[in-house]
């Protein structure tokens, strides 16, 4: 029997009462304190007793996921906040020190704040990103927050408060509207954050609306979550997740498919009772959940892991999904694994398992111009290069076109990468940068 569990929220004004961190040393307790300054700490009550093991920290991979470490921070940047804290610092001035180290960690990556967002009626719309043609983002203001965090997070801006929430849906739902005209849209994606913090309630109000006949062309229906690895309770014990439950069966008998994009990053998300209880609910009334992770290095950079992690996945009826490299910002120089390395793990990995667990695509950069895929590693006109692939691009034509970029060891992200055997320029460049001027123009005209 799984006894329900009520959410407890640990973070850095009552991280002392964790009983499991006395183990660690007055220092040590500092030091996750310190870096929890400047990045978002946030750990709850089935982190903590169900998936850490606690006799194998540090370097427990989920130990390492949701608590902040010393070295995920700069020394520079560790002592100048560590000095600050021992001066006695107020509040407002420890907020300040933590603003200029942040500003440090490329707190919005990508750009991708403006580039994706749609226009309706000349004007933006707030709160979905429309950058591929068949699938439209939302983010629901209540699905702006997560069950944990997870310290390589690349929304943790927007954790600190910092940054600008224009990105989330507002009151009047004007994303409806541009849903019901843009008939090309086939999937709508509801990501975070985690939309699965939000109550049943305010979960139905996005969802409902949606099998209404004028959304008759969205056939997909999908939320990205990492609810079932970091608070599985939501579909099983939780007080609303007998409606939960009933509102994904409405949706799976309207003639949609609801999918799951589970988050996971580890085996271990896998395996306690409460997890296997809610994959099997969800998958009772026909909900698919698909995996995806990025490759973080402390937490899952080894091939034995992936491989692990996908045939328990198959085993359990999930597909994987996405194998994703690890995004540049935060405490990306902790985190980040070179490009070939994370090729190597993904080839080491795939050549382990069954074709059920062959649909994990990757590795992939989610960039500007796109979903780019590292396909390979190899030899051409006596130059190394990496083999690249777009596996969703601004442009749809620019899709399973393979290019190539010159190979370097240290290359950890997209933007490292440059043009191989004599190019200067990749192929999709131009036209990128023409898509981006047109929506800076658009953008520009609005501000007026
Ligand atoms: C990944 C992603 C999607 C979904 O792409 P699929 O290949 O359909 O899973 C949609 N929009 C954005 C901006 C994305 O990054
Ligand atoms: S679950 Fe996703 S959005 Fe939430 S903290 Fe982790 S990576 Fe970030």
């Amino acid at each position: 029997m799984i006894v329900p569990k009520k959410w407890k929220i640990y973070s850095i004004n009552n991280i002392d009462r964790i009983p499991q961190l006395n183990v660690l040393s007055e220092e040590e307790r500092f030091n996750i304190k310190t870096v929890a300054k400047v990045l978002p700490f946030r750990a709850n009550n089935y982190v903590v007793e169900e998936l850490i093991d606690w006799s194998k920290i540090p370097n427990d991979p989920i130990f390492q996921l949701t608590f902040m470490q010393k070295d995920m921070l700069k020394k520079a940047q560790f002592n100048k906040m560590a000095k600050a804290i021992k001066d006695g610092l107020g509040a407002r001035k420890l907020n300040e020190v933590a603003n200029e180290i942040r500003e440090e960690l490329n707190p919005h990556p990508a750009g991708q704040m403006t580039a994706n967002v749609p226009f309706l009626d000349d004007k933006p719309v707030s709160g979905i990103q429309h950058k591929y043609k068949e699938t439209v983002l939302v983010f629901p203001t209540g699905g702006q927050t997560c069950h944990a965090y997870c310290t390589f997070c690349f929304r943790w801006a927007q954790f600190v408060g910092n940054s600008d929430l224009k990105f989330v849906t507002d009151e009047s739902n004007r994303f409806q509207e541009y849903l019901k005209q843009h008939k090309e849209v086939s999937d709508v994606l509801f990501t975070g954050g985690d939309p699965m913090v939000m109550s049943y309630s305010k979960l139905k109000a996005y969802l409902e609306p949606l099998l209404q006949p004028e959304f008759d062309h969205i056939k997909n229906i999908r939320i990205g979550t990492k609810s079932l690895a970091y608070w599985p309770y939501k579909y099983i014990t939780d007080k609303d997740s007998d409606s939960i439950i009933e509102l994904f069966e409405k949706i799976m008998t309207s003639g949609k498919q609801l999918a799951l994009m589970g988050h996971f990053s580890h085996t271990v998300e896998l395996k306690t009772p409460a997890v296997r209880k809610a994959i099997s609910r969800l998958q009772s009334i026909g909900v698919k959940i698909r995996t995806q992770s990025p490759v973080i290095k402390h937490v899952n950079d080894s091939a034995e892991v992936w491989s692990n992690m996908w045939k328990e996945q198959v085993n359990l009826g999930l597909i994987p999904y996405y194998m994703f490299v690890e995004r540049n910002t935060g405490a990306k120089s902790y985190f980040e694994v070179p490009l070939y390395k994370v090729f190597n793990i993904y080839q080491e990995a795939f050549k382990k398992v069954s074709g059920l667990s062959r649909t994990a695509r990757g590795p992939v950069m989610s960039a500007t111009p796109g979903k780019v895929m590292i396909d390979g590693i190899i030899e051409v006109m006596a130059e190394k290069v990496f083999v690249l692939n777009f596996l969703q691009g601004r442009n749809p034509d620019w899709v399973r076109k393979p290019f190539f970029a010159r190979y370097d060891e240290k290359a950890t992200w997209f933007d490292d990468l440059k043009p191989a055997l004599g190019e200067t320029k990749f192929f999709f460049e131009d036209e990128l940068n023409e898509i981006l001027n047109k929506k800076e123009n658009m953008f520009a005209k609005v501000a007026v």
